[in-house]
């Protein structure tokens, strides 16, 4: 986040896979437009409103995870991907105070893998399942790609005018279903893309169940924000 002694390698590190994810993007939509046809257009439609959805549950899950399991000292992931799920409650302001490399930097790391090896599929030939299937991932990509934007949008002191109307339509997160997720005992409207999913997956109590069967087959208990000491209570409560 701020600068160290000397050369930031972090920050060159979430620049470039920024601007390796736009290439694989750019790259894909050039090889879909070699295949093109015109019977690919309904596809199209359906693949960006699927990857539209998966990103939001995608979202959900992963931020779940963080919120509920692992600790800051779990290896590898405790200090760069539990962290700042944890401290992001604390001082949920945080987000804004970093710039656009800082914010989309470590979606865009963890995209480029999943997009880059769905490119071996092939576009060219224009088959409807390679087209169907990479343009889904494509989406998807997009999606998680402006997760974070999305989420430092929500929390803002002046949205921008023209994201305000997005925020309505839930092309992004609307401010105040993250509000909901906010609210003490913050375990609830995991979603942080669109949010549109939040609704949904709370009707169906989703989170609670899927603490309840973490339970039964890892034996894994969730961490919850008013346990700050080793004790945590029993899942599905
Ligand atoms: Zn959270
Ligand atoms: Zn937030």
């Amino acid at each position: 986040m701020n600068k160290q002694d000397g050369f930031d390698w972090h920050y060159l590190m979430e620049a470039t896979s920024i601007l390796i994810l736009w290439s694989l993007m750019g790259w894909g939509i050039y090889r879909l437009a070699e295949g093109y046809n015109t019977f690919h257009i309904p596809i199209l439609i359906i693949s960006v409103f699927v990857g539209y959805l998966a990103a939001d549950f995608v979202s959900g899950l992963v931020h779940w995870l963080a919120d509920r399991y692992f600790s800051p000292s779990t290896p590898v992931i405790g200090s760069t991907f539990i962290v700042p799920f944890r401290e992001h409650h604390a001082d949920p302001k945080d987000i804004t105070r970093v710039d656009f490399i800082q914010t989309n930097g470590h979606n865009s790391l963890v995209t480029i893998p999943v997009l880059g090896t769905f490119h071996i599929l092939p576009l060219e030939s224009g088959s409807w399942w390679a087209v169907g299937m990479f343009s889904a991932v494509l989406s998807l990509s997009t999606w998680i790609f402006l997760t974070n934007q999305f989420h430092k949008w929500a929390h803002v002191d002046e949205t921008p005018q023209w994201v305000k109307p997005l925020q309505k339509i839930r092309l992004c997160l609307g401010v105040e279903v993250h509000e909901l997720h906010h609210t003490y005992p913050n375990d609830t409207n995991y979603c942080i893309t669109s949010g549109v999913l939040n609704p949904l997956l709370e009707r169906v109590n989703f989170w609670r169940r899927m603490e309840w069967l973490m339970f039964k087959v890892f034996n894994m208990r969730p961490f919850h924000d008013e346990d700050l000491k080793d004790h945590v209570p029993l899942p599905g409560k």
